[in-house]
Order: C-alpha cells, then structure tokens, then sequence
C-alpha cells in the first residue's frame, strides 16, 4: 500500500518485527505497517483491561490535571474563534476538564470505555462520547470546534489520511488544532528503530515525521504555525485551518 502519511508509493523496508512488517515512505520519511492493524485489532488493544484506564493509572489524577491546565493555556492563548473544544483521544477527560475550567464547552472523544466512564464521573461539566473518532462522528454527535487537541494519539491510527480529513471537519475555518505525536525523523531517535521506546507495534502504527505531518495537514486546509521545539523525539504542531 502506498504512504498513509503522504501517499507516495517508494518505501524500503524499515524493519520485520515479532511477524509485523514496517515500511519507510522515501518521500516523507515516515514509517507505517503494512499490512495494517485492522479496527478489529486496534478495538482488542482498548478492550484489553491492562492497557486500558486502571486505579493505578489514575491515581496520579491531581498531577495530570496539573500539566493539562499549562497545556491548556498554551492552546487557548491561539483560539480567537470562539469557546467549543473537542479533544480525540480524551483518556480520563484531563485536559476536556482543564479546557472547561477555562470556559469552553467542553467535549471528549475516547475508545477506552474505562476511560470515558471514569471521565464522566469525575467530570460531569464535560461532554464525552466512547469510541473511535469515526464511530462517534457516525452517530451525529460532533459538532464545529474552535480547538481540538489530538496529543499521542495519531500514532495508533494506522490511516491517518481519513482521520485528519475527520478532524479538519469539525474545526471551524480560524479553529486551531493540537497535535503531539512522536517524531521518526528526530536526531534524538535511535537509528535502530526497535531500540526507541515509542516503538510499539502494533499499538503504535504509525510513525510521523514532521514533513509528512505537514503534508497531511496541508491537504485538508491545516497550516502549521507552530512546531514547538522538542529535546525528546516529539512533534509538538499547532495547526490552523485556512
Ligand atoms: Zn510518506
């Protein structure tokens, strides 16, 4: 299959992994499986309970809330558009909260039925809807947004073409969009791809560089205005729809 990052056809095998095949786009420098984990698959990963949302990984609840408030004023210092925030990938609801704090209308969309739940309850002034992005946006339930924030997520899409093309949807023209994801073309990345420690097949699928993020965003009306300098392997984009 060609790039799902930026669809050119020339790769060259990244590496073969416990029976997984991972390419290297030759136009955009960003790795991806092929064959790819199908919805099946990745459904399996969130409805495992040990990668899901535990006591445990809440426990640090304060702390995570703590380090969403930063992020959310980072974001909303861009935001000139209005106040509807929608978050793809909302785990416990942390930074849907910490956006809500700031006066938004406040929505989160999440796989992980623990983590929706538990969100909800702890909560209850946000908005959250379980499932893939695709499946919720099925149901009718999204609206337009001022902002989105997709953080360490778009790594376990393994089309990330549709996905963003479901994003730009409901961003409203002058919204501004989040993403963090880890960066494969960082000169802080092990040159042995399976010695990274965001190396995670199939869980993690897809791997961005920068300029294949870039590209992906500038076809659906997404212009990156700022990439945040990273030390660890990570791209940190604020995007704005044209
Ligand atoms: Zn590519």
């Amino acid at each position: 299959m060609p790039c799902p990052v930026c669809a050119a056809e020339p790769r060259a095998l990244e590496t073969e992994w416990k029976g997984m095949t991972l390419w290297r786009c030759l136009s955009c420098a960003s790795v991806y499986m092929d064959p790819a984990p199908t919805d099946a698959d990745r459904h399996a990963m969130y409805d495992d309970p040990y990668q899901g949302a535990t006591d445990g990984y809440y426990a640090k609840a304060e702390k995570k809330l703590r380090r969403c408030r930063k992020r959310a004023r980072m974001l909303d210092a861009y935001v000139t558009t209005g106040k509807a925030f929608l978050e793809v990938g909302s785990s416990g609801g942390f930074m849907v909260e910490a956006m809500r704090e700031r006066g938004y209308a406040a929505t989160g969309v999440e796989p992980d039925a623990p983590g929706v739940a538990y969100a909800q309850k702890t909560f209850p002034g946000c908005t959250f809807h379980n499932g893939l992005l695709e499946e919720v946006e099925a149901r009718g339930v999204l609206d337009q947004y001022d902002a989105i924030y997709c953080s360490e997520v778009i790594e376990h899409v393994p089309f990330p073409r549709p996905f963003v093309a479901a994003i730009a949807r409901h961003l409203k023209p002058g919204g501004v969009l989040n993403v963090t994801t880890p960066d494969v073309a960082h000169w802080n990345k092990p040159k042995d791809i399976t010695a990274w420690n965001e190396f995670c097949p199939p869980s993690h699928c897809t791997y961005f560089s920068p300029q294949g993020l870039r590209t992906v965003f500038a076809e659906h009306g997404l212009e990156v205005f700022r990439h945040r300098f990273n030390w660890k392997a990570g791209i940190q984009f604020y995007a704005r729809k044209t």
